[in-house]
């Protein structure tokens, strides 16, 4: 054996051993466990180096999903390693109630400052910290809550409307306003209540109907609801233009603007959850600015650190904020996590979003998205492929078994976890939801790396539906 192969067995061997250490101690996210090894590959990352994560055994794999959405500027990228590095020298972590630091102060500033703005309306201004995409959410829905329990005069606005096909997260409260089956119904007996109003996702428009008309008809359907639940509602939560884990189901700005309209003629908080469409992913800063209008509360996290660390931001109205100043402590906002505007990932922040303004992030990105729509079009004529669709730097191939909206594969085929087989054998990570694939790359995806992850998504959709 030459050392060259020698050395390769090695960390083969290296590869395979911790695949049977890990399975030995962990319980992984959102997995059934019974279907690890066989029937769903573990990749064992030794290190990750832009777009590419490499394995033990030296293999390099795409990461077409950014990491679970939280991945912007490329794995390990130098600036923020540094950044947090620096950080974690002078001050790890300092408990936020009491007390500052440098970091959080620059980073709300900064936040408010790329915040969508709309004409006319008094701009968000004070920042709320919290550590995870989930507990985001459970805080703006507690602040629009409690800001109507402070004022008094309205006892019976308790209630929360979201849209079906929505996604917040999965802590008790988040998953209350999601709508999607897989993760929320057997917790159901334990959720609060909550009502939902139609998606405007375009892919349910009727033949001939566009994507604006449909999204005005939903938009119609929320009127209604609201006009039937008169002084109940305290907020509105939905995922601006794209609905990430419904499948990357997009619809038209417009309804975001008549959501506006109807939150402000019936007294319900707007909460704008940007946690996977924030910072660049939709093609502006925040998907909201595509709308020209504001939320009321939004909420950031995942690619708020460009991926290196977990920190959620919630941006509030100065009149949200005003409406929690008392004498008494009840009526603040006693909402606490304890590594709430962690210094380490506040460091990650400001250097991502030094990496937005010295790389002209968003203008690159428009480049990148036109090279993806070119190279998904050659898939769109693939015989199961029914839909491709696209904002900014996400691309989403809808499987269907005729190549139209109305033939579903059955779920028990598992057309999208062979395709995630056949992806990774081709070298990409690909991660479909259901029978929808998509790629949602780190921003610094090359030319040579796109055209791999084209090839691999064909021959993923070929092998996956060719058998069915
Ligand atoms: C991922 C996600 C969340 C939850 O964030 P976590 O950090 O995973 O808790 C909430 N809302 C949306 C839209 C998301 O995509």
């Amino acid at each position: 054996m030459s050392d060259r192969s020698f050395h390769d067995a090695a960390i083969l061997a290296e590869g395979g051993d911790w695949r049977s250490r890990d399975l030995a101690v962990l319980w992984h996210p959102c997995t059934q466990m019974r279907e690890h090894p066989d029937t769903l590959p573990l990749l064992t990352v030794s290190h990750g180096e832009g777009a590419w994560l490499v394995g033990h055994d030296g293999r390099r794999t795409l990461d077409a999903v950014s990491s679970w959405w939280t991945n912007i500027h490329g794995h390990a990228e130098p600036r923020i390693a540094e950044a947090i590095a620096r950080q974690a020298r002078r001050l790890e972590h300092v408990i936020l109630a009491g007390a500052t630091h440098e970091g959080a102060v620059e980073l709300a500033e900064r936040l408010l400052r790329i915040a969508p703005r709309q004409p006319g309306r008094a701009p968000l201004a004070k920042v709320f910290y919290a550590d995870n995409g989930s507990a985001g959410v459970e805080v703006a829905l507690k602040m629009a809550f409690h800001w109507y329990r402070n004022r008094g005069d309205e006892p019976r606005r308790t209630k929360f409307v979201a849209l079906a096909n929505g996604y917040h997260g999965e802590t008790i409260g988040a998953l209350s306003v999601g709508d999607i089956p897989l993760y929320r119904r057997i917790y159901a007996p334990l959720l609060m209540e909550a009502m939902f109003a139609p998606s405007p996702d375009a892919w349910n428009a009727r033949p001939g109907q566009s994507a604006e008309d449909c999204a005005e008809e939903a938009a119609d359907a929320l009127a209604r609801l609201l006009d039937e639940h008169p002084g109940e509602v305290c907020a509105l939560i939905l995922e601006p233009r794209l609905q990430c884990a419904g499948g990357m189901r997009m619809h038209h700005p417009v309804y975001l603007r008549r959501a506006r309209e109807l939150c402000d003629v019936h007294g319900v908080f707007l909460i704008a959850d940007e946690i996977a469409t924030g910072f660049g992913r939709t093609g502006t800063m925040f998907a909201f600015e595509q709308a020209g209008v504001m939320p009321d509360l939004m909420c950031m996290s995942k690619g708020l650190t460009g991926g290196f660390l977990p920190l959620a931001a919630v941006l509030a109205t100065q009149s949200i904020y005003d409406g929690f100043l008392d004498d008494s402590r009840e009526r603040a906002f006693l909402h606490s996590h304890s590594y709430t505007g962690n210094p380490l990932a506040c460091a990650a922040a400001l250097a991502s979003l030094d990496i937005f303004e010295s790389d002209d992030v968003l203008a690159r990105n428009r480049v990148t998205a036109s090279r993806m729509a070119e190279a998904a079009t050659p898939l769109a004529s693939l015989p199961h492929v029914a839909e491709v669709r696209q904002a900014g730097m996400v691309v989403a191939f809808e499987l269907t078994r005729d190549g139209d909206r109305a033939s579903p594969f059955d779920p028990a085929e598992r057309v999208g976890l062979r395709a995630y087989r056949a992806a990774l054998d081709h070298g990409v990570m690909l991660r479909p939801l259901g029978d929808i694939l998509y790629w949602m790359p780190p921003y610094c995806i090359d030319d040579a790396q796109l055209a791999l992850l084209a090839e691999a998504t064909e021959a993923a959709i070929v092998a996956a539906t060719g058998a069915v």
